[in-house]
């Protein structure tokens, strides 16, 4: 058995971050709350967020490795159409948990239970994006969020959500 201290350190040591955004179709269809809802009762903690409309110029950025794809353009034009949720959550596994709860990229092979697999139809229009790995996970949130935006806090959950 661990002490306090020590589970505190593997705790610490575990805990990772991953950027997650809800895309205007989201944002627009009202699905925020629910969405939000998902993250925070698995026990994830929100630590960063925020309502902003990428230019297009950001969204080619954000979507970069996906340059040479035919959706390209369309994509980064979507993205830019309007207000997008940016948000970044912590916890032990949150970033394959939360590509987990999403679902997989076409909603219709996303499982039902998933967020895609729940809430949306096309490939095009699936309401949410995710971190595919911790590599990502940290380009995207400095994308996205200055550093003095991203808060650190011991949730009173914490305790009750680990052991
Ligand atoms: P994910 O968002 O699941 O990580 P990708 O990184 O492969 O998936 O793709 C990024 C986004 O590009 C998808 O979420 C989706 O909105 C869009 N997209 C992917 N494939 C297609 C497609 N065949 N046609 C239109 N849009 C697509």
């Amino acid at each position: 058995m661990l002490s306090g201290k020590a589970s505190d350190l593997v705790l610490k040591i575990l805990m990772e971050r991953t950027f997650i955004a809800i895309k205007p179709d989201g944002v627009q269809r009202g699905l925020i709350s629910e969405i939000i809802e998902r993250f925070e009762r698995k026990g994830f903690k929100l630590v960063a967020i925020k309502l902003v409309v990428p230019s297009k110029t950001f969204a080619q950025k954000h979507y970069h490795d996906l340059k040479d794809r035919p959706f390209f353009n369309g994509l980064c034009n979507f993205l830019s159409s309007g207000p997008v949720l940016a948000m970044v959550w912590e916890g032990e596994g949150v970033i394959t948990y939360g590509r987990k709860l999403i679902g997989a990229t076409d909603p219709h092979k996303s499982e039902p239970g998933t967020i895609r697999g729940d809430l949306a139809i096309v490939v095009g229009r699936n309401i949410i994006h995710g971190s595919d790995g911790p590599e990502t996970a940290k380009n995207e949130i400095n994308l996205w969020f200055k550093p003095d935006e991203l808060t650190n806090y011991t949730s009173n959950q914490e305790k009750w959500t680990y052991g």
